[in-house]
């Protein structure tokens, strides 16, 4: 095989969906830690260290500056290369924690186990559902007492929609927590709390029904065997297809901060889940082993170096190599560009690289040229699709201070909102500028970058909406009656594109009953 196939076929390119404190952040230092890390799991230390910081500016640089380097994670496992791509949580949740999602091939859903299914996974999942990614899930804390799993897994079938196939099956929860039962291995490894950076492998006993198992679990022996019976009969088999067509998620529990139950995961992630995929462009089907370079932009994010004062555009690779200092076409604005510079995210440090496949990110400067969605290639006109405008959830009235910049002002925000973290929309009715953004702290951080890199100053108004929907009917007339009728709560948004801005759920629901050849999408195509 040339060393391209085997460089494209060893590629895992992958993001952690999960609800803020199920556990993210300690299973990512747990992956690089049993992964060879390419890059070394303080980093995400670091971060998480300096997330709890105030919006203050200076500090939020500091925590954006490091996750830079942290939004892309490399390291190895079984002669497989993983790119972990930063989905930002918390604080900093914005689309890009959306769009990451599509430029990856598969996830990894950590649930916390007392507390199951969460808000935020829920929207995540929503997400992965739009290209039926394929999704790992891993169940965390099992050291604590939490919910049954056959509850939880009934609650990820009912909620999520999505097929469970247990892979191990935990051994009593919580102070009882003894280990996990490998479903297909037919093995019982033995939990050994061991914190921190301390790999400590525990007993492995082979078969369910080895005498040793009775020593060491007393009467939970028995307990295990009847369960184990019960889950078979009442449970998904693991069968790879359904899972690759994002139907069933392989079920894995564990506790990442005792280093229990990652090294399994880790293995089964390497056998199962897929290499960089084909991917669809409005022209045509492209296919990563294509021997040409295409790829495409799926974040910006502006480079809190004050040395460089630039922005990164992310770039997936989609098919062919990239090689230092190559000749990139950029689609939309039909120009070549050579990029000498990509930087890549395999050490510690940001280093130029010489070469990256298919599933790999690289990352470009931007002096503003880049947006999020454009296509790069190696000359054909290829666009390609599904990294979308996502609705946002919290708005805000933008009021400027100084009438005078009002130019100043609309400039600025169109050059932002371009960058993809937050949304402008312009009321018909009005002259308001109305921002919306899924994250609380993206108002913050325009607010300073309107300050700092265009001289204009601006606070925030509460506005009664709460969610918005782009709208399209194949009837011109339809579109103009409703056009008339729901006039005041329709707006334009960046592109010139029709919005609904909704008062509340219900405002939306109704409307839409009103309303029912008008469509309401919760996205849009970039
Ligand atoms: P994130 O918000 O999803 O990134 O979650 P973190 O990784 O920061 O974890 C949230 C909290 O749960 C932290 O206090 C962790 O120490 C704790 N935690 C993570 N994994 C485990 C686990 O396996 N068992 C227990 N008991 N706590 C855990």
């Amino acid at each position: 095989m040339s060393e391209f196939l085997t460089e494209l076929r060893r590629r895992r390119t992958f993001a952690i969906i999960s609800h803020p404190d199920a556990g993210k952040t300690t299973l990512t230092e747990k992956l690089l830690l049993f992964g060879g890390a390419i890059q070394l799991a303080g980093s995400v230390k670091g971060r998480k260290a300096a997330r709890h910081a105030t919006s203050d500016w200076m500090e939020m640089e500091k925590q954006r500056g490091i996750s830079v380097t942290t939004s892309v994670m490399q390291f190895e496992h079984k002669d497989t290369i993983f790119n972990l791509l930063d989905t930002p949580g918390h604080e900093d949740f914005s689309e890009d924690t959306y769009r990451t999602l599509t430029a990856v091939d598969s996830a990894l859903m950590v649930i916390d186990s007392a507390k199951g299914v969460e808000e935020r996974t829920i929207k995540l999942m929503e997400v992965c559902r739009l290209r039926d990614t394929p999704i790992l899930t891993f169940i965390n804390k099992l050291d604590r007492e939490g919910r049954e799993p056959i509850e939880l897994l009934d609650e990820i079938e009912r909620i999520l929609s999505i097929q469970c196939a247990p892979m191990t099956w935990p051994i009593g929860m919580g102070k009882r927590f003894k280990g996990v039962y490998q479903l297909y291995a037919d093995a019982i490894q033995l939990f050994n709390p061991s914190h921190g950076d301390r790999v400590v492998e525990g007993e492995v006993i082979q078969g369910l029904d080895n005498p040793r198992l009775d020593e060491i679990l007393g009467d939970q022996a028995d307990e295990l065997r009847m369960e184990i019976e019960l889950v078979r009969g009442a449970s998904h088999e693991f069968d790879k297809k359904t899972y690759l067509a994002g139907k069933q998620t392989p079920v894995f529990f564990g506790s990442a901060i005792n280093n229990f139950g990652v090294l399994e995961l880790l293995d089964a992630f390497a056998d199962n889940a897929p290499p960089p995929q084909s991917r669809q462009a409005r022209e045509r089907v492209v296919e990563p082993d294509e021997e040409k370079f295409t790829g495409f932009v799926f974040k910006i994010q502006a480079n809190m170096d004050p040395a460089h004062r630039d922005r990164i555009a992310f770039l997936r690779i989609c098919s062919g190599k990239y090689v230092k200092g190559m000749r990139m076409h950029h689609v939309r604005i039909g120009k070549a560009v050579q990029i000498a510079n990509a930087i890549t995210f395999q050490a510690d440090t940001r280093t130029n690289i010489e070469e990256a496949y298919p599933g790999d990110i690289i990352g470009l400067h931007n002096h503003g040229t880049i947006q999020v969605g454009d296509t790069f290639s190696q000359g054909e006109t290829l666009k390609y699709e599904g990294v979308p405008y996502f609705a946002p959830e919290l708005f805000r009235r933008v009021v400027l201070k100084d009438p005078l910049r009002a130019k100043a002002l609309q400039k600025g925000l169109q050059q932002l909102t371009e960058e993809g973290a937050t949304q402008l929309f312009r009321p018909l009715k009005n002259n308001d500028l109305i921002l919306g953004a899924v994250g609380v702290l993206q108002f913050d951080v325009t607010a300073f970058r309107l300050k700092s890199e265009y001289n204009v100053e601006c606070v925030y108004d509460n506005v009664p909406v709460t969610t918005a929907r782009w709208v399209g009917c194949d009837d011109p007339k339809k579109l103009e009656e409703f056009k008339r009728k729901a006039f005041d709560n329709l707006a334009e948004d960046g592109s010139g594109y029709l919005v609904y801005l909704a008062s509340s759920r219900v405002n939306l629901q109704l409307t839409q009953e009103r309303w029912p050849d008008i469509r309401f999408s919760a996205t849009r195509e970039l």
